[in-house]
């Protein structure tokens, strides 16, 4: 019912505004619009262009990418007689399923990060995630009779989760799941790897002034073209207020140009039971929801990056998820379920409150 909501939703027209009443010296304004229904969720767009006219047309580029993008990358339909995740899902152990390059391309990046991130964002734990997905659908509506799965039930299904199961075939443009009863499920990666392709591709063709959301995923663009500021601010939401009817308040604001923002949370997709927060974020090691943070967000100029990296670094404990980001070169912010707030020195220096950093032409 959700999904069907999001598709009827995502053939309406773009809501375009235009935003400032004065029109800067530079020529150009700024304009916003937002759309829902690619990836479950609500993307806005802001940006400066020149004239209504264009930005509608970048703002529909955007859209019609990531509408395309999210029906290739979905697991739980399939549209017209187009091959997709799902499809490859379907035929899991029985034969070889040819696919858009698009798809070829998420899963050897996945595959490519899964070597060098420890194994933490494994895009064949399908059949493991589905279980904690169904009993997230059951009981976040009613929490009344919550409950967890049940361990072996989980473990049963550790044999159909090897990535080293999951087959590319480059030239004969196929994915083969070797097992019947595997899936993969790229919930982790998907929405950031293509909001990456959709803003990459808008900015080669000149819409370069914007800052784009995808539930959360921001990717950041050239600084606003106002003549004045010189990065964009973007809210890092306090988890500890995240359920507030008003979407909370923000922990920091970072300015940002030219990179990604990108956060994992306990808050996003959860069920209670009990006391105990369950969600969506599962540790491979322990089949259980990682619960080192409430939430932990990275910035890094490859927003599919910044996607994986973020539920990585949320799936390991604070030394080794320091380390790893370190290393990677990732920026990150971890917060705590004592409240405690943890970053890189990168990430400080962004930040307004921490670090004093701001939007302003320097
Ligand atoms: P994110 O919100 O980007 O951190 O991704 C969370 C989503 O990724 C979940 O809703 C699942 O679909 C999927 N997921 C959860 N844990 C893992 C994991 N360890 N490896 C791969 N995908 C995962
Ligand atoms: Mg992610």
């Amino acid at each position: 019912m959700k999904k069907m909501f999001s598709f009827i939703a995502a053939t309406l027209i773009l809501l375009t505004g235009c935003g400032e009443s004065n029109v800067p010296q530079t020529g150009y304004t700024k304009y916003s619009a937002q759309f829902y229904g690619t990836f479950d969720t609500i993307v806005q767009i802001i940006g400066y262009s020149k004239s209504e006219e264009d930005f509608s047309r970048y703002a529909g580029q955007i859209k019609s990418r990531m509408e395309e993008l999210s029906h290739l990358y979905d697991i739980y339909y399939e549209y017209s007689s187009e091959n997709n995740i799902k499809t490859i899902n379907d035929n899991a152990g029985i034969q070889p399923v040819a696919v858009q390059e698009e798809i070829l391309d998420l899963i050897e990046f996945c595959q490519e990060w899964y070597e060098k991130t420890d194994g933490k964002v494994n895009i064949a734990l399908g059949p493991v995630l589905a279980i904690w997905h169904s009993y997230m659908e059951r009981y976040s509506a009613d929490a009344s009779d919550a409950k967890l799965p049940q361990m072996d039930k989980l473990q049963e299904k550790l044999p159909l989760c090897n990535m080293s199961d999951v087959i590319v075939d480059r030239e004969a443009g196929t994915v083969y799941l070797a097992r019947e009863g595997m899936s993969l499920d790229v919930g982790a990666v998907a929405k950031g790897y293509a909001t990456q392709l959709a803003c990459q591709e808008v900015y080669e063709a000149g819409f370069t002034s914007f800052i784009v959301s995808a539930g959360g995923n921001v990717v950041a663009g050239d600084p606003p073209l106002d003549g004045v500021r010189s990065s964009w601010g973007v809210g890092i939401q306090d988890p500890f207020t995240a359920d507030e009817l008003n979407g909370g308040n923000s922990v920091d604001v970072a300015y940002v140009k030219n990179t990604c923002v990108v956060t994992s949370g306990d808050y996003q997709r959860f069920y209670m039971v009990g006391e105990q927060r369950v969600h969506h974020i599962i540790d491979p090691d322990t089949l259980m929801p990682a619960d080192y943070y409430r939430g932990v967000t990275v910035i890094t100029p490859d927003s599919g990056i910044a996607d994986l990296a973020s539920t990585t670094l949320y799936t390991m404990p604070y030394e080794r998820s320091r380390t790893m980001a370190e290393q990677m070169g990732w920026e990150a912010m971890w917060i705590f379920a004592d409240g405690t707030v943890e970053c890189t020195d990168g990430m400080i220096s962004l930040l307004r409150d921490r670090g004093g950093a701001t939007g302003l032409l320097s």
